[in-house]
């Protein structure tokens, strides 16, 4: 028999599961599809987000942090620490109590929802049918009247450099290192590289990125970049640009790696070799020959403005579409179908998304960045702060980085906000907040912000719009 749903969203990812869970919460029967097994061998819904990326890359860095602080900052505190060492399996097993907390909150949610919650895979067939075949046997058939295609992303592989799983990882494996590496190598100076290096840096690995662009952070404000890097080299956070891998080989239970830069081709060896050069949209076996949904060039679901795909009443989103690969992108996104598909009105703007990396210090920033404003021809002014003015930021012992506002010139609406540095990732809310508001930098400026806090840097970057910052030169 074949069970009949308003909707079926298959995946469990970010944009899956919450979408399933408003849709469910929105009044449509829905059903929600995921395979992922948990290593406790029950279901784990989550996606990439809980399972292998967001959260336990989090739980590591956080961990991490703990003990680097602990080992070069807390001295000045007066706090003696001696002799101090890392239990890596302890972490290891914090982290993976988390993700498996998290995921089974899912299953809860689900249940409290009224999910019907399917484990295993799901194809999309003609007519809106999906076959699932259920982990460990059986399978069933499920028919909606809308269906929300939610398969995620999966590691770029490079086709010279294939992963073994134990020297040459994906994110999957440099989230279960069992021993610090004396030497890890990186591939791709991106946001995963440079977090999950970051990681295993703090833990006493010397850790090489290999980034084939010329430039650092391409994506972030140059300035912001910038002053990322001064404090990734005091990290002994090696970045070698202009760098790029041509293949690697396991010989002798080490990764040999053959480069070109500028000088030519050279062999580097490292005991393990994370590669971390970006993620492609997974959709192995989700699709029949006839479900009459078209891929890109790329490999990614092709969608509409409203994530739409080439069938009727089919739907894409998160890392299995255009766009930001972000979790918050994915979700939101998802919603937003949910709310069409229940006839309301919904529009995500990408312009607003915040974008996060997670090092020591953070990294955020949303809307433009001053070369796209002046490769658009827009007339903007600037206003920055550092965090070394900062009382909170000198109290904590954080004063690294700085806040960037970015606003038009003759309307002072807040184009851009750009931040580097402790809690960059919280601070990067009120920003986000301003510019769906269509704010202006003068509205930043007219707001209070408690004192102590690093906000405060907000605020002062905002004054230095109007040159009228209090505790800077402007
Ligand atoms: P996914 O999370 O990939 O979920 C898709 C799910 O669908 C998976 O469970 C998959 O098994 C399942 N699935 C696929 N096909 C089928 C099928 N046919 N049948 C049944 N199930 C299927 N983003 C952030 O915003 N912040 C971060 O800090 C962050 N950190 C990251 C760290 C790392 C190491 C990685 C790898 C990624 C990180 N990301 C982060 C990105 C984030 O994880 C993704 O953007 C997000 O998970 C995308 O959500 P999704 O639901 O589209 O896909
Ligand atoms: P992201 O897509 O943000 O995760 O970043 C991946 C990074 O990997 C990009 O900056 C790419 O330039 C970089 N990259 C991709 N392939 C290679 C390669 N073969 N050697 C070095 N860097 C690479």
């Amino acid at each position: 028999m074949t069970e009949k749903y308003d909707l079926i969203v298959i995946g469990a990812g970010p944009a899956g599961y919450v979408a399933a869970i408003h849709a469910a919460q929105s009044g449509l029967k829905t059903a929600c599809i995921d395979r992922t097994v948990g290593k406790d061998d029950k279901p784990a819904p989550g996606g990439t987000c809980l399972n292998v990326g967001c959260i336990p890359s989090k739980a590591l860095l956080d961990s991490t942090k703990h003990f680097s602080h602990l080992q070069h900052d807390y001295a000045e505190h007066g706090i003696v620490a001696e002799n101090i060492s890392m239990n890596v399996s302890t972490m290891l097993a914090r982290k993976d109590k988390i993700v498996s907390q998290l995921t089974g909150g899912i299953t809860q949610l689900f249940k409290a929802n009224k999910v019907s919650f399917y484990h295993g895979t799901g194809e999309l067939t003609a007519n809106n049918m999906v076959n699932v075949e259920i982990v460990g046997g059986e399978s069933v058939q499920l028919q909606a009247d809308n269906i929300l295609l939610a398969s995620g992303s999966s590691a770029i592989e490079i086709p010279s450099i294939k992963f073994d799983g134990e020297y040459i990882i994906d994110n999957i494996g440099a989230l279960e290192i069992s021993e610090v590496p004396a030497k890890l190598g990186v591939i791709g100076a991106g946001v995963i590289g440079l977090e999950l290096g970051s990681v295993w840096g703090r833990l006493g690995s010397e850790v090489t990125i290999l980034e084939a662009l010329p430039e650092f952070l391409p994506a972030a404000d140059k300035d912001i970049a910038r002053l990322a890097a001064r404090e990734f080299k005091k990290q002994k956070l090696e970045i070698r640009l202009n760098t790029l891998v041509k293949s690697a080989q396991v010989i002798d239970g080490e990764v040999v790696v053959v480069i070109e830069n500028k000088a030519g081709e050279e062999q580097l060896s490292f005991d393990r070799l994370l590669v971390a050069v970006g993620r492609r949209a997974y959709t192995d076996g989700l699709l029949a020959a006839d479900s009459g949904v078209t891929l890109t060039e790329r490999g990614q679901i092709e969608v509409d403005d409203n994530c739409l795909t080439s069938a009727t009443n089919v739907y894409a989103v998160g890392d299995a579409v255009r766009g930001p690969m972000l979790a918050h992108k994915a979700s939101e996104e998802g919603i937003a179908v949910v709310n069409r598909i229940a006839g309301k009105y919904a529009h995500l703007d990408f312009n607003t998304i915040p974008w996060v990396i997670y090092t020591d210090p953070e990294i955020a920033w949303v809307g433009k960045t001053e070369q796209q404003l002046k490769e658009q021809g827009v007339d903007y002014k600037s206003g920055s702060f550092p965090f070394a003015a900062n009382g909170r930021a000198l109290a904590g012992g954080s004063p690294a980085g700085m806040v960037k506002l970015l606003a038009d010139a003759t309307t002072d609406e807040l184009l851009g906000a750009h931040i580097v540095g402790a809690n960059a990732s919280e601070l990067i809310a009120e920003c986000v907040v301003t510019m769906e508001f269509h704010g202006s930098s003068e509205d930043l400026a007219m707001i209070v912000h408690a004192h102590p806090t690093l906000s405060e840097a907000v605020h002062e970057a905002a004054l230095n719009v109007q040159k009228k910052a209090i505790h800077r030169a402007n």
